[in-house]
Formats: C-alpha cells, structure tokens, sequence
C-alpha cells in the first residue's frame, strides 16, 4: 500500500501547537510518557497472551529498549508489546482518544494558557514533539502479519505506509532530535531520567550499550512497585507510579498501600489525586483502577472492582484469588470480586475518615473536589450510607466553611426536630432564597445543597443520628416550636404585631383570583422580609428536583405549589387594606398575579405569560405615579 497523508484531528493539531510552542521547563517527561506506553502495550500484550495462543512466538520476555545514536542525532524507544495496526495507528496517533482531554484542549483559550498547563494535564504521545522536529513510529501488531510506518513532524499532518522493516511484533519510536535537544542522547543523562520517573515501570528499560563488547545496561528496577516492602518506596517512586497508572499529572493527596491475606489475598495500591480529572462527570470516562492478578495486567477497564461514587481513585489491585485467564464475563457477578471490592470501599471510606479527623483543612480540600462524587453512594450503596454521612461536608446560612452533620446536629436550636436544607443551582443564589428568612431570623442553620446529586440522595436517605431532612421550601414551616433566643421573640411579636387587620380576606381573594394556578394561598410564618415566596406542599416533588427533572426531559407535568404572603410587609398590608373597597377589585386582582409571577421570578420558574406579567406591571405603576 502506498504511503498516505491524513491531517490530525483538530484537537490534536492545536495540542501539538501547544507543545511545539511550550517553554515547558520539564521536556524529559517525554521519555516518561513514551516508556509508559510501551509497559502499558507489554501488559496488554502479556495479558491478550493468556487468551489467544500463538502471540508470543518465541520472544516471551517483554523489554522496553532505548537507543541512541550521536550521528543521527535520534533517540529510540522500542517495545515488544502488542503494538498497533493500522487503523489503531491512525486512531490512537491521529485522535484524541480521552475525550474528557479533547474537551479540556478546545476550550483553552490561548497558548500561553496551554503552556503553563500542559504539565498538568499530560499529552502523552504528543509530548515527543517537545524534543523532535520528526518522529517515526514502527509497529507490527502481535499476530498480525503487516507492519505499519506513521512518520511526522507534528504540523498538523502525518503519513501512514506499510513497512516491512517493523519490528517482528511491538512498537519501535525514532525521534529526530531538534537542535539543542543533544542532551537526550547522552547516556548519563537517560539514566537519570529513566531512574526518576520510569524505576517502578515492572518491564525491564534496557539501555543498548555504544559498544560492541560492551553489555546493555537495563536501567530499572523492573518489578512491581506495589510488591517491594513499603519502607523501600520512596515518595517520588510513589508519585511516579501513580502518574503512569493513573495517566495523571498532579501529585496525589492520599495514598493507600496495603496487603490482605486471610479469606482473600489481594494487594492495593491506591491514590486520591489532588486535582479533579477532567473527565469526572464524563459518561464514558474509564475506571482509574487497573487490576493485575497474580502480577499480569488483567483490565484498567473493570467496573466491578469500585463503585462509581469511588471512581476519583487511581492505582492497581493484584489479586491471587482470580484465575489468570479471567474473562470479562467471570468478572461479572464474580463472588470473588464482590467481596474484594466490598473490602476496599471499606478500606478506601475508613482512611478517609482519618484524614477528616486528622487534618480538617486538607480534608475539606478533598472534600471541595470529590464531595460532589462521593455523595453518589449515598443513594447507590446503602451499606455505606452511614459512614458516608459521616464523612460529608456542607455550606450552611450559618458558617463559613463545611460543616458536618454531627457538628450541625450538635448546634441545633432547642425544639429544633429536622435538619433543614435548601437545594437550587448557584450556591450564592440560594443563600438570598426568601424562604430561608425565617429561619435566618431564628438563627437556625440551614444546609445549602448546590450539587446536582443532592436532590437524589435527599430523596433516598431520610435521617442522620434520628433527626429528619427537611426542606425549608416543602411543607409548613414548623418554626414557632423552635426557640431561637432573643430574635425569635422581636420577628414573631413584629409579625403579629403588624399582621394586616384585612390579610384574611386578602388571602381568600387572591386564592379565588389564582385559581388552579396554585394549589393553596396561606400566610407564610417564614417570610420576614420578602413579601411572597413559593413553597412545595408536604409530600410533593420538591421545587429544585422537579425544575432539574424537567430540564433532563424526565419529566412534563408542573406541581400546583404553595403561594405563601408574608403578612407583615408593607405592600400586603396596603392590598389588605383595599380587599372589599368599592373599584379597587381590578386593582387587587392584577396584584394577586403579580405576586405569584414575583414568586416564580423569586424560584426561579419561568413565567408562563410574561407579557401579561408586564401589562399588569405597567398598569400599577402608572396608576401609583398617577395617584402620587
Ligand atoms: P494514553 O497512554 O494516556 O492512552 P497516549 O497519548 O500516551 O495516551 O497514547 C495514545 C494511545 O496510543 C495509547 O492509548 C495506545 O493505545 C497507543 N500507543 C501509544 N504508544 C504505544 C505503544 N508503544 N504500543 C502500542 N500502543 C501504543
Ligand atoms: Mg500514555
């Protein structure tokens, strides 16, 4: 087959732009990235092995060889993994495969931008163009009878044509050096690079020696990281490891090695990352785990091993009670699995819960980050469901940073039954929500939920410590039992005080005026300073939730709410007064609209005539300039 040109994917071109141009002050990251391929296509091959007779010929011990040459002035990196054919040639090096990263690289907004983050997000393969103006890749797919040459120069094009000089099976990648990139090419300075970031790679990295009578030097340690004793492990090693299995690039914040031996023998590995992924809420982001049994690379795609709510996690699980040969099927509904997985989620759950206790302030970091993920089990595991209760922290009216259910259980007002909260889109929004007057009044903290996730776990859990979840925008508001000191005396006696002497009719007015638009008009006990404000009746979907599910197009209907006037504002009472008086019928009745439609605008529903909305506007204050 002839040799073809195809261009990048626009995602690719503008990342390569990004590289070529970046002052990146750590380029030998290049060498980490390409050598983590190649052990990643060596497990994938050592695994693909356990399957499929006749892939490994005779050549069964996986190595990763680096070459330099002075004269061509190239580097080379060559494994004998599985290596690609030519369509995963042309995916792998032409696309994006992440689209969480093809997502991040299009909205960057300029160069300089990309520069400063490129060490955070990582561009794998693509980083080769940091020290080469031309890079060949040589490639045979183990079993495969064809061999493929992809060859560019990283502007926006790449060539693909068959080759009979690949190698018999595996990867082999020359990179042409640019000018003053020669540093790569020394051997000492290859052992410094391969030692720091690339020792805990489990594949042999051998490097060729110059000399005919001299013998290769191999440059790692080549076993597994997670089997050396841990008092052997250096920070940096760990730190290492967790940037190859992870394909991360921030330093982890927590980290989790530890062996069990008894019913179940397994080995982990595990991290907590320090940035949040940018594929965390992706759809078809994939597990950060990889699990080994027996040391073989079994899948970095297994959706039994952690729940969902754990899938900020990054690291491996090696295993000696699977079969080597697991299948994809055996992993489903694997009893095995379940208990290992069950074993972990406790593990992972309870050295979160140190960390909480232990160092609050980096826990809330933590907590800032995965929160919104963690609180996923509350609803999809309710063995966990406690512990997790334990473990989440929330904005409240209250305090500044987190607070804990058991620090808010502990502040609550006496009389106080429920803890109170309040969910909606914009954290900052909610805290103004009129509904919460009251309770502000009182001084009685109330939870501000502003994850997506909070309507669905506070509909699945009803309590924590005994005391009910109560929404402060659902059923009355059972705010006279609770005592609140000195504030709760002042706003109760103003509002009676004040009450209109007509709110009664008022109220029976707008109720007739509205209709079937609202399920009830009452006067509200937790407004103190708004005039109006709408609330769902007990038992009915909450305002947030249905506003999200309508959204999500999983829902059409609309719920009747609550009309709910607050009998001590002024403009309420001015209407009390005009309830009943001869021609002021039309009046009252365009303001009873008018309320509603505040209320709406106030929850942030849309309105369903806003043109009459804004008649009825014009029309009152014309008619109060008019009087004034
Ligand atoms: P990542 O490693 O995070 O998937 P990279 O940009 O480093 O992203 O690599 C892109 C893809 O190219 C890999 O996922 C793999 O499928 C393929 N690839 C890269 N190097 C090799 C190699 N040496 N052997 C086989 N496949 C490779
Ligand atoms: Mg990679």
């Amino acid at each position: 087959m002839a040799e073809e040109q195809m261009n990048f994917q626009a995602e690719v071109s503008r990342l390569l732009d990004i590289v070529a141009h970046s002052l990146y002050s750590e380029k030998e990251i290049f060498l980490r990235e390409l050598i983590s391929n190649a052990a990643d296509a060596c497990d994938r091959l050592r695994h693909a092995a356990l399957t499929q007779g006749g892939l490994l010929g005779d050549d069964s011990s996986f190595r990763i060889r680096l070459k330099a040459d002075p004269s061509a002035r190239t580097l080379t990196i060559a494994d004998n993994g599985i290596g690609m054919n030519r369509e995963e040639l042309i995916d792998n090096l032409g696309t994006i495969a992440r689209s969480g990263t093809a997502a991040f690289v299009q909205q960057l907004e300029n160069k300089a931008e990309g520069a400063n983050l490129i060490g955070q997000f990582g561009v794998g393969f693509y980083s080769a163009f940091m020290v080469a103006e031309k890079v060949e890749v040589a490639t045979r797919r183990a079993g495969e009878d064809r061999g493929w040459l992809w060859s560019s120069d990283g502007r926006g094009a790449f060539t693909v044509a068959e080759d009979a000089d690949a190698p018999a099976r595996g990867t082999r990648i020359v990179l042409h050096l640019r000018q003053g990139e020669e540093e790569y090419l020394d051997a000492q300075r290859i052992r410094q690079i391969v030692h720091t970031y690339s020792d805990h790679i489990a594949v042999p990295v051998v490097l060729e020696s110059k000399k005919e009578d001299e013998p290769d030097e191999t440059l790692n340690a080549a076993s597994a990281l997670w089997t050396r004793p841990k008092s052997e492990i250096t920070d940096e090693q760990y730190k290492e490891f967790y940037h190859h299995v992870g394909h991360a690039f921030d330093d982890p914040w927590l980290r989790l090695h530890f062996k069990a031996e008894g019913v179940m023998e397994y080995t982990g590995l595990l991290f907590v990352p320090s940035q949040k992924p940018f594929d965390l809420f992706h759809p078809d982001r994939k597990p950060g785990v990889r699990l080994y049994v027996k040391r073989v690379f079994i899948t970095d795609d297994c959706a039994e091993l952690l729940p969902p709510y754990l899938r900020f996690l990054r690291g491996i699980v090696d295993t000696e009670d699977l079969p080597l040969n697991v299948s994809r099927e055996l992993l489903q509904n694997n009893p095995r699995l379940a208990k290992i997985r069950q074993a972990l989620v406790k593990k992972v759950l309870g050295e979160l819960k140190q960390k909480a206790e232990a160092a609050p302030e980096e826990y809330a970091n933590f907590w800032e980050t995965f929160g919104p993920v963690l609180k996923e089990g509350l609803y999809e595991d309710g063995q966990q469901r406690d512990t997790l209760l334990a473990l989440a922290r929330f904005r409240s009216t209250t305090r500044e940073g987190w607070v804990s259910l058991a620090d808010y259980v502990k502040d609550m007002k006496p009389g106080q039954e429920a803890i109170y909260t309040i969910t909606g889109d914009d954290p900052k929004a909610l805290a103004k929500s009129p509904q919460l007057e009251g309770f502000a009044a009182k001084g009685i903290e109330v939870l501000l939920l502003s994850d997506p996730v909070d309507d669905f776990w506070l509909s699945m859990v009803p309590a924590y410590d005994g005391k009910p979840f109560k929404s402060v925008t659902r059923g009355g508001a059972d705010l006279d039992s609770i005592g609140g000191g000195d504030k709760k005396d002042t706003a109760e006696a103003e509002q009676q005080d004040e009450a209109a002497p007509g709110i009664d009719a008022l109220i029976a007015f707008v109720k007739l005026t509205l209709k079937d638009q609202v399920k009830d008009v009452r006067v509200s006990k937790r407004l103190t300073s708004s005039p109006v404000c709408l609330v769902a009746d007990e038992g009915d979907l909450d305002m947030h939730l249905e506003r999200m599910l309508k959204a999500q197009h999983q829902l059409d209907r609309s719920s009747q709410r609550i009309l709910e006037v607050n009998p001590g504002h002024a403009m309420v009472k001015a209407l009390a007064a005009q309830v009943g008086k001869d021609g002021a019928g039309g009046v009252v009745e365009d303001a009873a609209w008018l309320l509603l439609d505040q209320a709406r605008i106030i929850e942030g529903e849309p309105l369903p005539d806003a043109v009459a909305f804004s008649q009825r506007l014009s029309k009152l204050v014309e008619k109060g300039l008019l009087a004034g």
